[in-house]
C-alpha cells in the first residue's frame, strides 16, 4: 500500500504544490491535500499556534490539524532559501518545529530542508533525501520523478504568466475570458492572495467588477530582479523582492489604473516592503493605491467597504 502524504494548503502550497504533487505521485506516494481554508480550519489554527504568529502561519496550523488523522505523514519542508543568494522569511524555516510542538498527536512530519542559497543543485540532494525518508530508494525512479516535477513546475509557471491564478491552475478551473474595464496590480504573498477564505475572495470580487488583476506571480522574475537592482541596498529576502519589484513595475506602467496591496497583520516582510512601497507611491505614483491589512478578525463588511472606496478612487482619477 502506498504511503499517504498530507500536504497542507497554505504557505508553500500555492507556489510549489504542482511540483511536489508530481514528484511524490511519480515516486509512488498517495498525495492528500487539505481542503480549502474554512472558518473551522482557521479556528483550529488560531487555537494551536502561538498568539503572535502571522495569519498565514496560523492558517497552516489549521490545515495540518485537518490532515493529521487522515495521512501517514505530513510534508512541511523547511524552506530556508528558494533562490541563489536570497533567503525566505525565517518563519518558513521554523515552521516544522512550530507545528510539531503546537499541534497534538501528529503523524511524522517530513521536514526536509530546501536551501538553495549557494546553488540550485542542492535541490536535487534535498529531493533525494525526501524520497529516502519516505522509503523510496531507487535512484532511477527518483531521477525520473525529479525530471517530471521540474517539467510540471515549468508548465505551472507558464500558466501563471498567462494570467492564471494558482488556485485555478491547481483546481483545473480554466481562465475566464471576460471584458475588462480596469487593470490593477494586486501585491501580496501567494498564500494570502489565493486563499479565498483569508483574502475574502478578493481576486474573484475584483474580476466580477470587470477588473483585470495582475499579481506578482504573473510577472517575469528576471524583470522583478532588474527593477530591484535599482534599490540602494540589495534586497536579499525573496518575498520582499517580489513585493517591491512588482509594485515598481505597476507604478512604472501606465496601463494600470491603480494598485492594491494585501498584507498580513504581524508580517515583518510586509511592514518593511510596505513602508518602501508606500513612500515611493506617495512620491511618484499618481494613481490610486490602497493597503488592505488582514488578520483573523477582519470582517467581510469592512473589507468590502474598503474595496468600494478603492473603486471610487479609480473612477475619480
Ligand atoms: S513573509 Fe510575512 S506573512 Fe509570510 S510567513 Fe513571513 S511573516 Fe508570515
Amino acid at each position: 500500500m502506498s504511503v499517504k502524504v498530507g500536504i497542507p494548503r497554505g504557505m508553500y502550497f500555492y507556489k510549489y504544490y504542482p511540483f511536489i504533487q508530481s514528484f511524490l505521485t511519480e515516486l509512488g506516494a498517495e498525495i492528500v491535500p487539505s481542503p480549502e481554508t474554512t472558518k473551522e480550519i482557521l479556528d483550529k489554527g488560531v487555537l494551536y499556534s502561538i498568539d503572535d504568529a502571522c495569519l498565514p502561519v496560523k492558517i497552516l496550523h489549521g490545515h495540518v490539524y485537518s490532515l493529521k488523522d487522515k495521512v501517514d505523514c505530513i510534508l512541511i519542508p523547511r524552506l530556508t532559501s528558494v533562490s541563489k543568494g536570497e533567503y525566505i522569511c525565517p518563519k518558513f524555516g521554523g515552521l516544522p518545529e512550530m507545528v510539531k510542538y503546537s499541534v497534538p498527536d501528529l503523524p511524522p512530519v517530513i521536514d526536509t530542508e530546501i536551501n538553495l542559497i549557494k546553488n540550485r543543485n542542492s535541490l536535487i540532494k534535498a529531493l533525494y533525501k525526501m524520497a529516502f525518508t519516505l522509503k523510496f530508494r531507487n535512484p532511477i525512479s527518483i531521477n525520473k520523478s525529479i525530471n517530471k516535477a521540474l517539467k510540471v513546475h515549468k508548465e505551472f509557471k507558464t500558466a501563471l504568466h498567462e494570467g492564471n491564478t494558482p488556485d485555478c491552475i491547481i483546481g483545473g478551473i480554466p481562465k475566464r475570458q471576460c471584458k475588462t474595464n480596469a487593470r490593477i496590480g494586486l501585491i501580496g504573498h501567494p498564500y494570502l492572495l489565493y486563499d479565498n477564505f483569508a483574502s475574502m475572495s478578493l481576486i474573484k470580487k475584483l474580476r466580477e467588477r470587470g477588473v483585470e488583476v495582475i499579481t506578482p506571480d504573473m510577472l517575469d522574475q528576471h524583470m522583478i530582479n532588474e527593477l530591484c537592482m535599482e534599490l540602494s541596498k540589495r534586497m536579499f529576502w525573496s518575498s520582499g523582492k517580489s513585493l517591491i519589484g512588482s509594485a515598481l513595475f505597476v507604478m512604472d506602467n501606465s496601463s494600470f489604473n491603480g494598485m492594491l496591496a494585501l498584507t498580513a497583520f504581524g508580517c515583518g516582510v510586509d511592514s518593511l516592503a510596505g513602508e518602501y512601497i508606500e513612500k515611493q507611491a506617495r512620491r511618484y505614483y499618481k494613481k490610486p493605491y490602497m493597503v488592505l491589512n488582514i488578520d483573523e478578525h477582519t470582517g467581510d463588511a469592512s473589507f468590502n467597504t474598503r474595496i468600494e472606496a478603492f473603486f471610487d478612487l479609480i473612477h475619480m482619477s
